[in-house]
């Protein structure tokens, strides 16, 4: 990683060192037309008592993703330094001018922040962020959990995920947090291409990194808001930085093998799917159709999955184009 040694221009109002719980912002000089001395405040809490690991708790670094946002929000609100030992860092929005957009990249710059990483202190706005994160932020952490959902244009089974590392100390350390979240899945996860995350950055700081994928479509619903409401606090269990055993439910371990798990579309149409989310699938079936809309008459091009397992996700929207990812699957396994 090519990390910076110029300071970030980013300035907390909070004081990580002080017990007690601080609500502020981290705020991150913004020159524009309309506001010449301007700033985004992107809202931060942190919840200190006392000697212990910190967990650093992050959502919405897609803007479109909302799982994480009513989690953290909900958890700086109600959550009580007195239950805490140690440190909790919450910061409910990191993409905060995607978040406030609804969208997954930011409006300012078009900055993915999950591909921006490490980052850059006298870069792009999107860039400063995640300098901030890599140099500020993460060092602080012992665990580090980043929720994720498929935003508008994708939608998952619920699961907590993470990822293969050269480390089987720190993989197993990982994985025994995303059993603790307790999702209905659990994901042995890939990725399609992992330069520039936060998980990669994280991971080679030697962090036990959590993620999630929890349902998407660019909205949430009941049951996931619970899932991850219910996942944080069990992370934070685990860690012993909030007590009691975490709430354990049954999980399904899933794993994505290899690459061949990601089937992308070839065609622009209209999505037929021909499995549901969670359905079995077989090497060479049909699990997605895609009718050619220009005229009629003309024959639909047939999507297979490539390896037995179950449709772990979906590309989202009812139109779609050559190259978008049109379906994940997922192979069962027993754990990770
Ligand atoms: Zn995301």
């Amino acid at each position: 990683m090519n990390i910076s040694k110029r300071p970030s221009p980013t300035t907390p109002t909070v004081d990580f060192d002080r017990d007690g719980i601080q609500h502020g912002h981290l705020r991150l000089p913004w020159s524009r037309d309309d506001s010449a001395w301007g700033s985004i405040m992107i809202p931060i809490c942190v919840i200190k008592n006392g000697e212990g690991p910190t967990a650093l708790l992050t959502g919405a670094n897609h803007g479109d993703e909302y799982e994480g946002p009513v989690a953290l929000f909900d958890l700086a609100r109600t959550l009580k330094p007195e239950e805490v030992k140690g440190r909790i860092i919450i910061v409910p929005a990191m993409n905060y001018p995607a978040f406030q957009a609804g969208t997954r990249t930011s409006p300012i710059d078009k900055g993915n922040l999950n591909r921006s990483f490490p980052g850059r202190p006298d870069g792009s706005v999107t860039e400063k962020i995640a300098d901030y994160f890599t140099r500020y932020l993460l060092p602080l952490a012992d665990i580090v959990l980043d929720f994720h959902s498929g935003g508008r244009t994708l939608d998952f089974l619920p699961y907590a995920a993470a990822h293969a590392l050269p480390d089987k100390g720190q993989e197993k350390a990982c994985f025994d947090g995303v059993a603790a979240f307790s999702a209905p899945y659990s994901m042995r996860m890939i990725e399609i291409d992992a330069v520039g995350m936060y998980d990669t950055t994280a991971e080679q700081m030697g962090k036990v990194f959590v993620t999630t994928e929890l349902s998407g479509g660019g909205t949430i619903s009941a049951r996931t808001a619970s899932i991850a409401k219910r996942g944080v606090l069990n992370v934070l269990k685990h860690a012993g930085i909030v007590s009691g055993a975490p709430e354990v439910e049954v999980t399904q371990w899933l794993d994505m093998p290899s690459s061949d798990c990601f089937v992308f579309s070839e065609a622009d149409g209209v999505f037929e799917p021909l499995k549901d989310l969670g359905e079995k699938v077989s090497r060479g079936e049909i699990i997605a159709r895609i009718h050619p809309i220009g005229r009629t008459g003309t024959a639909p091009s047939d999507y297979r999955a490539a390896m037995d397992g179950i449709l772990a996700a979906r590309h989202f929207p009812g139109l779609i184009k050559t190259g978008d990812c049109l379906a994940v699957v997922a192979t069962l396994t027993g754990g990770p």
